[in-house]
């Protein structure tokens, strides 16, 4: 064969320099596209032997560097091209398929970091990196004859003999000045690794000027041992295999090599489906690290065991975002912007068939294995309820198996809640569930209620709040439930309702001591009720108005300040012996400062048992009861 030059017919002249300069940022992406090429080359060869009944080699891609040459050389075993092909191909199809990219990068303006490197540049990605690009190539087509093809990276390129005896394509990269720490066999495996790990066909590194290495024998006596090519890549990762074949070890060993750092995953599903898309995968709930932010994406996404992307926002929907693990799917477009994504329906589907799955396997682990499920719900509760309030789908599959700890720490579900509440309360508190604020809900009343049997659940500041308000607009089973916090109006239940004489007394004994120094209308100032409530032990609580209580809970789990003081009562248990020793202390006259120091002592119980004292509250607590004791004490002795 003769020499032969060529011209790359795309109007955009100045092409290379902007493919150069848009990419740089990414220009890695380089070594996917060749080893993906090589790759589908290899499976089209399998293909049309297997038609043709030949003999079906084993696909290999061989990946040298020579630092002192400063070439990288990308060898398939692929089906290979003809001179026509390799013209067609990679001269003029490659190229205006980038000529289009690059048009598509103007027109987008702003989004150029959306459409960068999603197999929209294929071939032509090798001159990001490269001063000269050769193609040496042999078809598998019976008689072909062997094709050199180079270009330095303008609209020029040649072609010219070649000697190439067994059928596939070698690619040399001359790699350019700003390139060269893809020489580095490190650097180019640790690339590789990101890119390419578990394409299907093993990808062997090595360093063409270190093919020998020195070992010691047994005899100290040194010699030369030839450094085998390491394989990069898993070829067939565990999201392809059969899941009935698969063991609970295996998908732990599978994320152990994912995410070294990590420790065991809680629960994973696999993901296969063929019909009306192409989608597998393997997605891990992990042990949640609280102090990790959420919003980082963990799950990869391949095509056809390339790898993609580590963006998958409009994939995986944002409550599954703590999710780890792979997808593989040949039917998410990839060359488009991600605002697109949105609207594309496969992406719909798959989304849509990613939350059913999540959720139906949720599902069977709480029918299966409850003890199982109790045991990670501290993980998974929180993306669950957020999945819940904001999947239509997952809510109908998840709603009823919410569960939540009760004042006993067992968890329960809404249903079981309501079922708990013995037939005495039933009517009273009728489908009402009584919750219970961590460090903030008054703990006294919830053992008030337990003595009576009655359960209260525990909810968080975060998601709670929302999924509470979730829950009051829609039906969980045949039933619509409430929402009472301990210490709203519900504590009324234990109180016997007639007011007595004494009572109107207590009142306004407290009333006058509590708030001696502070006006009507300032906001720190609580209303006084007087309680009766059937246990004594209970001298006083803080009752807070439900609604604002929410309204406040609301506004802080978005993260802000409350905008208003939350309206409190003081409720005095009028059978308490502490609260009545104080009225009789006062109706005898004459030790009013033991009054007044009892009186307090009772309203900074309330608060320890509830939200705390402040730290001024703190101050005089601690005097207060020093004073007290001491006062006791000395009476003894
Ligand atoms: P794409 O892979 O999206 O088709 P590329 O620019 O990556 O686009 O490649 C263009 C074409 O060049 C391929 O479709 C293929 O026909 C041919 N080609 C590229 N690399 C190889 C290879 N290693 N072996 C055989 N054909 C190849
Ligand atoms: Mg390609």
């Amino acid at each position: 064969m003769t020499q032969r030059k060529g011209t790359i017919s795309v109007q955009t002249s100045d092409i290379f320099p902007i493919i150069k300069k848009w990419l740089y940022s990414e220009h890695d992406i380089f070594i996917r596209e060749l080893v993906a090429n090589a790759t589908d080359a290899i499976s089209k060869r399998a293909t049309i032997a297997r038609t043709q009944n030949q003999e079906i080699p084993e696909g290999k891609i061989e990946v040298k560097v020579n630092k002192t040459k400063k070439i990288i050389t990308i060898t398939d075993n692929g089906l290979g091209m003809s001179e026509e092909e390799v013209e067609k191909y990679i001269a003029q199809l490659a190229f205006s398929g980038a000529e289009e990219f690059v048009k598509k990068m103007q027109d987008s303006g702003t989004e150029t970091n959306d459409i960068i490197g999603k197999f929209g540049l294929g071939f032509y990605s090798a001159f990001m990196v490269s001063d000269k690009v050769e193609v040496e190539t042999l078809s598998m087509n019976e008689g072909a004859t062997p094709v050199h093809w180079s270009c330095e990276g303008d609209t020029e390129y040649l072609f010219s003999e070649s000697k190439k005896e067994t059928i596939g394509t070698t690619i040399t990269l001359h790699i350019n000045e700003e390139s060269v720490e893809f020489l580095d066999q490190f650097k180019l495996s640790a690339t590789l690794r990101n890119f390419c790990d578990f394409m299907p066909y093993p990808i062997l590194v090595s360093d063409e000027e270190k093919t020998t290495e020195t070992v010691k024998d047994k005899d100290g006596n040194e010699t030369q041992k030839a450094i085998e090519p390491t394989q990069v890549n898993d070829t067939t990762p565990l999201w392809r295999k059969d899941p009935s074949t698969l063991k609970d070890e295996d998908y732990k060993d599978f994320y152990r090599k994912l995410y070294p750092m990590d420790g065991e995953p809680l629960f994973w599903i696999h993901l296969k489906v063929d019909h009306p898309f192409t989608l597998e995968g393997i997605l891990y709930f992990p042990k949640i690290n609280r102090n990790k932010p959420f919003n980082e994406s963990n799950i990869r996404l391949y095509c056809k065991q390339v790898f993609v992307s580590d963006n998958v926002k409009n994939i995986i929907p944002e409550f599954l975002s703590l999710l780890k693990g792979s997808i593989d799917s040949s039917d998410i477009p990839l060359n488009v912007s991600r605002s697109s994504l949105q609207g594309d329906p496969n992406v719909r589907r798959i989304s849509s068939y990613i939350i059913k799955k999540v959720g139906e396997a949720l599902k069977k682990l709480y029918k299966k294995d409850r003890p199982r499920y109790e045991q990670i719900w501290e993980d998974i509760g929180l993306f669950i309820k957020y999945g819940c309030v904001s999947d239509v789908k997952f809510d109908e599959l998840m709603r009823e198996r919410v569960i939540f700890k009760n004042s006993e720490n067992k968890y329960m579900t809404l249903t079981e809640y309501a079922e708990s509440i013995p037939e005495n309360y039933k009517e009273k508190l009728k489908d009402k569930i009584i919750y219970f604020e961590k460090d903030k809900s008054d703990y006294s009343l919830k053992s008030e209620l337990l003595n009576e049997k009655i359960q209260t659940i525990e909810i968080d500041e975060y998601i709670d709040p929302h999924f509470i308000q979730h829950v009051e607009t829609h039906k969980v089973g045949d039933k619509q439930f409430s929402f009472s916090s301990i210490d709203s109006e519900i504590g009324n239940i234990f109180e016997e309702q007639n007011t007595t004489e004494s009572d109107v007394k207590i009142k306004e004994l407290f009333s006058n001591i509590l708030y001696k120094d502070v006006k009507e209308d300032d906001p720190t100032r609580s209303d006084i009720e007087i309680g009766n409530l059937k246990n004594s032990s209970t001298a006083a609580y803080f009752k807070v108005d439900e609604q604002m209580k929410r309204m406040a809970n609301m506004v802080k789990s978005m993260g802000q300040d409350t905008p208003f003081p939350i309206k409190k009562t003081l409720v005095v248990n009028s059978s308490n012996a502490l609260v009545q020793n104080a009225l009789k202390i006062s109706e005898k006259g004459g030790n009013e400062a033991l009054v007044e120091k009892i009186c307090h002592h009772v309203g900074d119980l309330a608060l320890i048992s509830s939200e705390g004292l402040t730290s001024e509250n703190k101050e005089s607590f601690v005097k207060r009861s020093q004073d007290l004791i001491q006062e006791l004490s000395s009476q003894l002795i």
